[in-house]
């Protein structure tokens, strides 16, 4: 037997380990198990090259788990090590690697999913570890290494007879839950549900029919339960996979959701190593789904599924896979933003998004109008905030009008040109965010042969607010704002059938009735079909008391409207013209301007209540 010190010069830092990363110790195993997966892999390489000549037999990686003992054991069947490698990798090597690991985190404790601690994340939970190895050399005698959690160790032979290694861990009593099975079998489903190499934990039984004959009996038998799928389809070529090969992976990533939209498949050899699969979830015309459905995987051990710092925040609204040793992963959140590589990832990622969709565009337009509801909120959120995408998708993004046709952004100011520019030379677009409430308004629009887009998800306003920017000619309004109204005044073929003395009347008529501040009214004379009255708001003045709400300081405006009364109308060129005295003509108009408050959700309170029994009353006469 013989006893070291694994280093000297060393404060002891096994109760940093067991204390830094305490929130997240349940790394420890994936960090064995990581180990134990390149241990078999160099061993396949050193197989396949010729130099280990050896049989390679099961290679399997076996989870082991004895309750009584209170040890949880890592099995591999690697490459295993000798004594000299031993000290050279356990006590040095990995031994330092720990040490700048911890300094590091000390400083910046948000390193991505906490990877590279290494093997002696081990001590995280085990109060004594042993590493039992037999070298594949041939000749090799077996080694046990043994450490209780300070610094000094042991190193002993042994007559282990297979290659590979068991780190045996002796779980510490304020760690027990990892002598659970359901703890353990979570950890393994979580970090290392992809690993290159066959895990083994337990077994499980399953019914294997007798003989190859339909209906045939079944005898129960113990299987090893491989908890892994050793090759992902996101590491296969896609023109090996099919469409149900897709879906049923994201089955297996997310169990229980709706079926995806359509997905992308990674493969970049170059300037940098990244496989995956990003899914588009049905996103319901929301952005409300859950972010973080990304996970970040490196060589298929995973890290995170925080993976903000990579992918765009737009795209983070993606679900699936993305693997890559190229993500530096033991460094900071904030360095890792800054990482020239990682920039290239993230716009490699969203140009592969953008073809992805140009294409669809291109292809079935059709289909994709149709998923344009779960796509439409990823997309605006994308062109809003992210330039290059906006570049891309200036071509594919679309409007939807309330006749549920579809145009990407030139079709439709191709379509409404000529007859919603205005004078500066602008296209209005003209837009209901709520074709329920502006029933009256879209009808009026229409009637004057205006066009009316609907645009009723939350990031609409923004996304139109960026089209307006980009384009400069773009001018989008609502369809109760003042400046349709404008438009209908261009039409000049549309006299008033009242005199101008007429239309003052009418006009003071209505000024006695509406008294409220920030109220104005205007006659124009529209098509008698029109309102009689109707209420409009300033499009800049909206949007800007929109933006004070959003802010949370709303008032610092008092509202302001306009009440525009069409002299065109009968009631108001004849009925109110002919009223019998100036009383019946101050109730007639007061109730033609209560409807049109009401017909902007603006009637409330007493007003409501007095409006209500008004009606009512002449309902009775
Ligand atoms: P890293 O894996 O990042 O190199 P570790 O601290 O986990 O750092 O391990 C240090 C070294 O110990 C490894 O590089 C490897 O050479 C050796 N090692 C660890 N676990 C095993 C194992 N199960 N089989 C063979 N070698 C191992």
């Amino acid at each position: 037997m013989q006893k070291g010190h694994i280093s000297v010069q060393a404060e002891n830092i096994f109760p940093i380990i067991k204390q830094f990363l305490y929130s997240d110790q349940e790394i420890f195993l994936r960090e064995l198990i990581s180990n134990a997966v390149d241990a078999t892999t160099k061993l396949k390489a050193l197989s396949s090259k010729g130099i280990f000549e050896g049989e390679l037999g099961d290679t399997t990686i076996e989870i082991l788990l004895d309750k009584e003992a209170k040890t949880l054991t890592i099995r591999d069947k690697g490459i295993g090590m000798d004594e000299e490698e031993v000290d050279r990798y356990l006590n040095q090597v990995a031994f330092s690697g720990a040490k700048d690991f911890l300094e590091k985190y000390k400083d910046e404790s948000g390193i991505i999913g906490h990877f590279g601690l290494g093997f002696y994340s081990a001590f995280m939970v085990a109060d004594k570890v042993e590493f039992i190895t037999k070298s594949h050399k041939k000749n090799s005698e077996g080694v046990t290494w043994g450490c209780e959690g300070n610094p000094e160790y042991s190193l002993d032979k042994n007559d282990k007879k297979e290659r590979g290694t068991d780190v045996v861990l002796h779980i510490s009593d304020d760690a027990t839950e990892y002598l659970e099975e359901n703890r353990i079998n979570e950890l393994l489903n979580k970090y290392c549900k992809f690993l290159p190499v066959e895990i083994q934990f337990g077994t499980k039984k399953e019914f294997i029919p007798k003989s190859e004959e339909e209906g045939a009996e079944t005898e129960e038998f113990e299987v090893p339960n491989i908890v892994n799928n050793p090759e992902p389809i996101w590491k296969k070529k896609p023109s090996e996979l099919t469409d149900e090969d897709y879906k049923s992976f994201y089955n297996e990533l997310y169990p229980y959701s709706q079926p995806p939209l359509f997905w992308i498949h990674l493969n970049i050899d170059f300037p940098f190593n990244l496989t995956g699969i990003l899914y588009f979830p049905k996103l319901n015309n929301s952005l409300e789904v859950q972010k973080n459905k990304i996970q970040l995987y490196s060589n298929q051990v995973f890290i995170t599924d925080d993976v903000k710092e990579i992918v765009p925040e737009f795209l983070t609204l993606l679900h699936g896979v993305i693997d890559s040793p190229d993500i530096p992963l033991n460094v900071s959140r904030s360095y890792l933003q800054a990482d020239r590589n990682v920039k290239r990832i993230g716009s490699h990622i969203t140009k592969k998004v953008a073809d992805k969709m140009n294409e669809m565009f291109k292809k079935e337009r059709t289909d994709f109008q149709e998923k344009w509801n779960d796509i439409g909120p990823l997309v605006k959120y994308g062109m809003i905030t992210d330039e290059k995408f906006y570049d891309k998708a200036k071509n594919f993004a679309l409007l939807k009008n309330v006749g549920e046709e579809y145009f990407t952004l030139e079709e439709y100011k191709e379509k409404i040109k000529v007859n919603q520019t205005d004078k500066h030379d602008k296209v209005i677009a003209i837009y209901t965010s709520s074709p329920a409430e502006h029933d009256s308004f879209i009808q009026s629009a229409k009637d004057e042969g205006y066009d009316v887009l609907v645009t009723d998800t939350m990031i609409d306003n923004h996304f139109m607010q960026t089209i307006e920017q980009k384009f400069g000619d773009y001018t989008f309004v609502r369809v109760d704002s003042d400046t349709v109204d404008n438009l209908v005044q261009k039409d000049e073929t549309k006299e008033s059938v009242l005199s101008e003395d007429e239309q003052k009347t009418v006009e003071d008529i209505f000024k006695g009735q509406v008294t409220t501040a920030g109220a104005q009214v205007a006659i124009k004379a529209l098509s008698p079909e029109a309102l009689p009255v109707m209420i409009t708001k300033s499009e800049f003045m909206r949007r800007m008391m929109e933006m004070q709400s959003m802010q949370g300081m709303g008032g610092a405006f008092p509202e302001s409207y306009n009440v525009v009364v069409n002299s065109n109308h009968p009631l108001i060129a004849d009925k109110l013209m002919k009223a019998e005295n100036e009383e019946e003509k101050g109730k007639l108009a007061k109730h033609l301007y209560n409807l049109a408050l009401l017909n902007q959700n603006m009637l409330k309170g007493a007003d409501l209540t007095s409006f209500i029994k008004k009606s009512l009353d002449f309902i009775g006469k």
